[in-house]
């Protein structure tokens, strides 16, 4: 009879308790279970921001960075500015000195479009000192209530016509400081009213000749006044009466912030910004 021999029983692993029950629950917990962390949702690709060629173009322009004009190229400019519009004429609606000086105040980070819109009614009815002292405050602020920051403006035309008329005998003073004195006036209103009402060479720089100024390479300049300053440098005095004009009105309709009309800009030959698409 063959001898059976029993293999050994397996001699069993002590596993520590706390393994067993960690390995126990691991394998009781059924996967579904368990919640899956919320997979982070891909970010929506954002659409891409339009580039801002006026940013980038003034930065791209710098000082020494062109070709200096010539005068004889500035006189070119500001000869085929004369002979397409000899005559330019500013687009803010007024009827005397006092009606510029206080539409060009309500101008400030506004359109000329949308100030003689609301000034077209009020100059009807205040276009002295005295009558706009009479409309007070409150009416005022209803004729010119969709021109931006209209309360403050309000104050401010308000107390320039006291003051136009207190000290300075109801007539817009005729120098820079005079003018500069009034509230809510500065350097560009100051330079627009010498400039339209009194005939005065003066360079008023606002968004539009600012632009232009830097991109032409004309008068580079971080700072209005440096652009100003190096326009009246540059501009032959015979065309200085109306270069604040052309360029605004070069600045408006041609040389636009977002997408210049190099192609039919008068000057396209003579500009000197680099991104220029002719
Ligand atoms: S070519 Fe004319 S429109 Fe173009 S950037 Fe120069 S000035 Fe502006």
């Amino acid at each position: 009879m063959a001898k059976i021999t029993r293999k050994p029983a397996p001699r069993k692993t002590a596993v520590p308790k706390k393994k067993a029950k960690a390995a126990k629950a691991k394998i009781a917990t059924p996967k579904a279970a368990t919640p899956k962390a919320a997979k982070p949702k891909a970010a929506k690709p954002k659409p891409a921001k339009p580039s801002a060629p006026a940013k980038k173009s003034l930065r791209a322009i710098k000082p020494n960075s062109f070709k200096p004009w010539t005068p004889a190229e500035v006189r070119e400019v500001f000869t085929r500015f004369q002979r397409a519009n000899p005559e330019p004429r500013g687009e803010l609606e007024h009827v005397n000195p006092f009606t510029l000086l206080v539409a060009v105040v309500l101008s400030a980070q506004a359109t000329d479009a949308g100030v003689n819109k609301a000034t077209r009614e009020l100059f009807k009815i205040a276009d002295t000192p005295q009558k706009m002292l009479d409309l007070g405050e409150e009416r005022l602020r209803e004729y010119i209530k969709t021109i931006g920051l209209y309360r403050t403006k309000a104050k401010n035309v308000i107390a320039l016509s006291a003051k136009v008329l207190n000290d300075f005998g109801g007539e817009v003073p005729r120098t820079r400081a005079e003018i500069e004195s009034l509230p809510g006036a500065g350097r560009k209103t100051a330079n627009v009213v010498l400039n339209m009402a009194f005939g005065e060479h003066t360079m008023a720089v606002d968004t539009h000749v600012f632009r232009v100024g830097n991109r032409t390479g004309l008068a580079p300049g971080k700072t209005p006044l440096e652009v100003e300053l190096g326009l009246e440098k540059v501009i032959p005095a015979e065309f200085m009466l109306h270069a604040h004009h052309w360029l605004i009105l070069h600045g408006r309709y041609t040389c636009l912030a977002r997408k210049p009309r190099c192609e039919v800009c008068l000057i396209n030959d003579l500009c000197r910004w680099p991104e220029k698409t002719v």
